[in-house]
């Protein structure tokens, strides 16, 4: 089956074409066709960019004004130019992104007028996203009338978290009246790393405890018991937690009153400083981008050493305190394109986890760059893994399984 999976956000459109199956799920052998993406919607210099798996790249920077304007960009170039395919009718399935399902979706579902209905509700809690994927939906509806449409949520795998995990420490009224508890995202990543590890042993995820550290420009470690997410860095919303390319992470909220009161910034400056001045490019003034920061460190400026030293402190501690939660774990993955790039960033975090029984494997982690490998040493008692993440390819396998009715794994 076709399913083309959708990200969109407040100014951009990010498509896959994946072509699945339940037998190319078994055999993992589902793939993607095409991918494109299309930035700064609403401006006259929006830049396009479409790519089919055989390599095949149409590239333009030109007006699209609406998120309508960019879905028929897209749409004409698959149908006219990518060779893939002869009609739209050939798509079943539009897997959506979706980024907050709060307490209502522990899974995805298909997109019914209800489902509709709830994800719109839901917006308070994802001002800057939910109402943008719903555009998507909009135009994905309207553009291609057959097929099936389906919501998958960065949160809805972190809905087993047991209460003293995503409870905060305030008067219980927030969590009732206001739904301010914690939440958790990348909930599609750790899924699918998970799976993908158990996979790779012939097991299922209930097999094992682990830790994945999903590390990209947003990163959060969780902590999966027999299958389930039991806590994770992020909460009510993708703020919380590990240091980030540009946001801060874990912050006392008495710093962020602080801000408001004595430094005199508004909401609004203190929201973009956490968010997008914070984390790698805070610290170390240097790039929000990891590999610029390690440039700048190689090259001895001192900041960039800061910011890469806090960045692993702070993974290491936050995989420390699962390890305890769950008494124990099988092994740690790392995923994200730091996760699965940077041997020197994976050997920093682990070295205070041999406390833990991590011995790495200095040669293995030397070698393991975004292939699925292990890297620790042979009788490890922590195992630490490379697995490359594919949030796409499970959107995809969601909306296959919601279509055809079978269970979500
Ligand atoms: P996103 O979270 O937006 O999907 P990615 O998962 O692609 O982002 O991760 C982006 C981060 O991965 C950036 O900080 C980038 O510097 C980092 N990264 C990519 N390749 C490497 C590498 N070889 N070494 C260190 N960091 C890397």
């Amino acid at each position: 089956m076709l399913i083309l999976v959708l990200n969109c956000g407040s100014s951009s459109l990010k498509f896959q074409l994946i072509e699945t199956s339940a037998e190319q799920i078994q055999a993992n052998t589902d793939r993607m066709l095409a991918h494109g993406v299309v930035e700064r919607i609403g401006a006259s210099d929006s830049k396009l960019t479409f790519t089919t798996a055989g390599g095949a790249r149409k590239s333009a920077v030109e007006p699209v004004l609406r998120h309508k304007d960019a879905f028929e960009a897209a749409f004409s170039w698959l149908r006219e130019e990518s060779g893939l395919l002869k009609e739209l009718g050939e798509i079943e399935g539009v897997g959506h992104r979706i980024v907050h399902g709060g307490e209502e979706f522990k899974s995805s579902a298909m997109m019914t007028d209800d489902v509709v209905r709830r994800i719109e509700a839901l917006s308070d809690l994802a001002p800057l996203h939910n109402p943008h994927n719903l555009k998507g939906f909009a135009a994905a509806k309207a553009l291609l009338p057959e097929a099936k449409q389906v919501a998958v949520f960065d949160t809805a795998f972190h809905q087993s978290m047991p209460a003293r995990s995503y409870i905060y420490a305030i008067p219980y009224v927030f969590y009732t009246r206001d739904k301010v508890r914690r939440y958790g995202f990348h909930g599609t990543s750790h899924r699918y790393v998970s799976y993908e590890f158990a996979r790779r042993h012939g097991k299922t995820r209930s097999d094992y405890k682990l830790i994945t550290c999903h590390l990209g420009n947003g990163c959060s470690v969780c902590a999966i018991e027999h299958g389930k997410s039991v806590d994770t860095s992020m909460g009510f919303t993708p703020l919380e937690g590990l240091m980030m390319g540009s946001r801060c992470g874990d912050l006392d909220a008495g710093a962020v009153l602080y801000l408001l009161e004595r430094a005199e910034m508004g909401q609004a400056e203190v929201d973009v400083t956490l968010n997008t001045q914070s984390g790698l490019m805070g610290v170390s003034g240097v790039s929000r981008d990891m590999r610029d920061v390690l440039e700048a460190r190689a090259r001895g400026e001192e900041r960039a050493r800061l910011a890469v030293e806090a960045f692993c402190y702070r993974v290491a501690k936050y995989v420390g305190a699962y390890y305890v939660a769950m008494g124990g774990a099988d092994a740690v993955l790392f995923a994200g394109g730091i996760g699965e790039n940077s041997p020197e960033v994976r050997a920093m975090i682990s070295e205070p986890l041999r406390a833990i029984g991590l011995e790495m494997d200095e040669a293995a982690n030397g070698a393991a760059r975004g292939q699925q490998a292990k890297i620790s040493k042979e009788g490890s008692r922590l195992e630490a893994w490379v697995v490359p993440t594919n949030e796409e390819l499970l959107i995809a396998r969601d909306t296959l399984r919601c279509i055809l009715n079978i269970p979500h794994e």
